[in-house]
């Protein structure tokens, strides 16, 4: 009797534990922005689709899967609707989304990084609060912050969970330019960005 109860015992230990581990792991959803024939924003030879890409990949590699799951939206150069999007965030349902994205402007000083959270999403307020880390991790001498600002993205609006879209600098600036497309600045980034979502 007593080795069956033993035995249960440890087959209900066993599967508290693989029952609690996963569901207490948060999970992150990563959105590298644009792919395929939608390339975004472009300057010579760079575009904003591949260095969105090549981030998402290092933040995947980087981090440490016993505490936060991440999953990589796009992880190969297709293109995928913004509605496809929301319906696979929605469908993982996780803790938190970023959507990835470089920025243009047409006077070529204007720089730095900044996030976009929506009033309309469900978690605005930890949106927010999120986003305010995200920035505070990742600005440096760099990269500049710009702040946080609303706006309504379909992303950011429809998602069920805290939705941020970071704007990681002007590729139309040649010092953020120079830094979002270095090994050393994309693996700066994603480190940052894993550090700010633990
Ligand atoms: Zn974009």
């Amino acid at each position: 009797m007593k080795k069956v109860l033993a035995f249960l015992s440890l087959c209900l230990f066993i599967s508290l534990v693989s029952f609690t581990t996963p569901n207490n792991k948060k999970l992150v959803v990563i959105d590298a922005g644009h792919g395929g024939h939608d390339q975004g924003t472009t300057y010579t030879k760079w575009n904003e689709k591949d260095i969105v890409a090549q981030i998402s990949k290092k933040i995947f590699e980087k981090n440490d899967p016993s505490t936060v799951k991440i999953v990589l939206l796009r992880d190969t150069d297709n293109f995928i609707s913004l509605t496809d999007r929301v319906n696979k965030i929605n469908e993982l349902n996780p803790d938190l989304v970023i959507s990835l994205h470089i920025n243009a402007n047409a006077k070529t000083d204007t720089s730095g990084i900044e996030a976009y959270v929506s009033e309309n999403n469900s978690h605005h307020e930890a949106s927010k609060e999120q986003a305010r880390k995200l920035i505070e991790a990742i600005a440096n001498d760099k990269l500049q912050s710009r702040g946080v600002k609303q706006a309504n993205f379909t992303i950011l609006k429809k998602s069920n969970c805290p939705a941020i879209s970071l704007e990681l600098g002007f590729i139309s600036n040649e010092n953020d330019r120079k830094y979002i497309t270095s090994e050393e600045g994309q693996n700066e980034i994603a480190t940052n960005i894993i550090k700010s979502i633990q």
